[in-house]
């Protein structure tokens, strides 16, 4: 059987340096904001090409306190508009409502599955104050189209980088391509803790002072609380298990990119339409996304094979019972993307073998 995604392979790979991590954690006797913490956001900023970087206790959360933060600084009000794609995992969605603004629904293009920049601009008003490009599996979103738009028009940019880890965009890393940026440590993400964490990213220092107010309780300093904050902080024994992986990241992003050339120079199925490739280093390929009009039939197909396939996601946020007020929406490119993508195997614990056999299962797929 091969599994969509094993973490206990993927994690063994960092061994004995993980649990040695984890361990002086644990025995350091401070757990919340030391040294860990303090050590992973210095490199995790130094990595992504940023001055600050904020740990917070996961991405859902990272996004809500950014979106907080321009709200406490006077950048945005409640019921202010922000542009997300539609076809964004909903807690890109969910952040935004949970800080008192409106998300604004855009299309994505059918083929990078991004946000679709040129219909932005028709979706702007004057309450619109922010962009939210997500990269979607690990594909950079069009940075340039998405800024020159905000610029155009004075919006922020806040790049959700949860499943874009370390890629690249004209040379510059995720994270620095915006005004700020969101990611999750989720442990199935290409940089993956042992638990629940998440960071900020951004240039601006106004911005990464009150999110790090905002997400310990609106305070700078114990019991002076300036802000109506939250508790959302990464503790030490997730960033000290994110210091050993950080170092493995870029490799870990070349053997995805080095799967997905196999599976796009291998997988030839008129029935199977492969994700567009890339050699830029623009797409980490967190998820291997292929598209099939007979998706269902293919997922079975390949589980006959003993091949784990998922579906990134099985329902559109604007379908989800959660979200009743946006059911009236007609999205067909979101829609169409939800009815028939499939995520085949793709992690960097993964064997020639197991690819070649990915491969073959894909090839003998017939309707
Ligand atoms: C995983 C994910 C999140 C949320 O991250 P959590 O750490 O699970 O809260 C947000 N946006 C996208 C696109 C994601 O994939």
């Amino acid at each position: 059987m091969i599994n969509y995604c094993n973490l206990k392979d993927i994690n063994d790979r960092y061994e004995p340096a993980l649990t040695e991590a984890v361990v002086r954690a644990a025995q350091s006797g401070w757990y919340i904001r030391g040294k860990e913490c303090g050590s992973f956001e210095q490199a995790f900023a130094a990595y992504c090409g940023c001055k600050h970087c904020i740990g917070t206790g996961n991405g859902l959360d990272a996004l809500t306190i950014i979106l907080r933060s321009y709200c406490a600084m006077g950048a945005m009000e409640p019921g202010d508009e922000v542009i997300v794609p539609a076809n964004t995992y909903i807690a890109t969605i969910l952040s935004i409502i949970e800080a008192g603004l409106k998300p604004v629904l855009c299309e994505p293009e059918a083929t990078s599955c991004n946000i679709d920049t040129t219909l932005i601009e028709s979706l702007i008003t004057e309450r619109t104050r922010a962009i939210m490009p997500v990269h979607l599996y690990g594909l950079v979103a069009d940075m340039d189209g998405v800024n020159a738009i905000a610029q155009k028009h004075s919006l922020k940019v806040i790049e959700d980088c949860a499943q874009a880890h370390g890629a690249m965009w004209n040379g510059k890393r995720t994270g620095s391509l915006g005004d700020a940026a969101a990611f999750s440590f989720y442990p199935g993400k290409n940089l993956g803790a042992l638990g629940d964490g998440g960071a900020i990213t951004t240039n601006d220092t106004q911005l990464a002072d009150t999110a790090r107010a905002i997400a310990n309780y609106g305070s700078h300093k114990k019991y002076t609380n300036i802000y109506k904050g939250v508790n959302s902080r990464l503790d030490e024994i997730q960033a000290a298990a994110l210091g050993v992986k950080l170092q493995h990241l870029d490799s870990d992003n070349e053997r995805r990119r080095e799967i997905a050339r196999k599976y796009i120079d291998g997988i030839r199925n008129p029935h199977i339409t492969l994700p567009v490739a890339d050699h830029n280093g623009n797409h980490v390929y967190h998820i291997f996304a292929v598209t099939s009009p007979q998706r269902d039939k293919l997922q079975r197909h390949l589980m006959e094979h003993g091949i784990e396939t998922l579906t990134h996601y099985p329902i559109a946020p604007h379908k989800q019972e959660a979200m009743r007020e946006y059911s009236h929406l007609e999205l067909p490119v979101t829609e169409r993307i939800h009815a028939q993508e499939l995520s085949l195997p793709c992690h960097p614990a993964m064997s020639d073998n197991e690819v070649q056999q990915v491969i073959e299962a894909a090839n003998s797929f017939t309707i």
